[in-house]
């Protein structure tokens, strides 16, 4: 099912507040959310979701509810969840030719002030390669895994917007 160009945008309220594109705080550099990602290739993931997640990241929202239960929400969709790690990683991926070892590595990537979990760094690994093995490694994640690379592959566009390619390395 893919969403009719000009489709009104959904907002997805948590507490008692949004997070769009129309409100978030600006930082030095500025990404394409995760709806704007392949925007005509046919998907169920819930993409307002994805960008409000995202949002609420950059505007380092301070309410303790919010993050969590946006992270909940998107986790429980394995589609959802998928979309804003391939989301990530096409960033990355274009920002350094291929992705560093400093991402697919996990004793590598443990070093780095982003410090994702294991789970993603064997997803980044996998995301180079075509063919199925991205699908089939993606599949053995549960809810909680997928929370966790969900958590890390909006926190990864975050710094990237204020830290760029130095992000990994500092
Ligand atoms: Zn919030």
């Amino acid at each position: 099912m893919s969403l009719p160009e000009g489709t009104v945008e959904k907002t997805v309220t948590s507490a008692d507040h949004v997070h769009t594109a129309a409100t978030v705080r600006r930082r030095q550099r500025t990404f394409v959310p995760p709806s704007e990602l392949h925007p005509h290739r046919p998907t169920t993931a819930d993409t307002t979701l994805l960008d409000q997640l995202f949002y609420a990241t950059v505007d380092e929202c301070t309410d303790p509810d919010c993050r969590p239960l946006l992270l909940d929400r998107v986790a429980v969709d394995a589609g959802a969840t998928r979309k804003l790690v391939e989301w990530a990683c096409h960033i990355a991926s274009e920002m350094y030719c291929e992705l560093p070892a400093e991402l697919v590595d996990e004793d590598k990537a443990a070093t780095t002030v982003f410090h994702p979990s294991p789970f993603f760094c064997r997803l980044a690994a996998q995301y180079q390669n075509p063919g199925p093995t991205f699908t089939t490694l993606f599949a053995t994640y549960d809810t909680a895994q997928r929370r966790q690379v969900a958590d890390n592959a909006v926190a990864l566009v975050d710094g990237f917007q204020v830290w760029w390619t130095d992000f990994l390395f500092q």
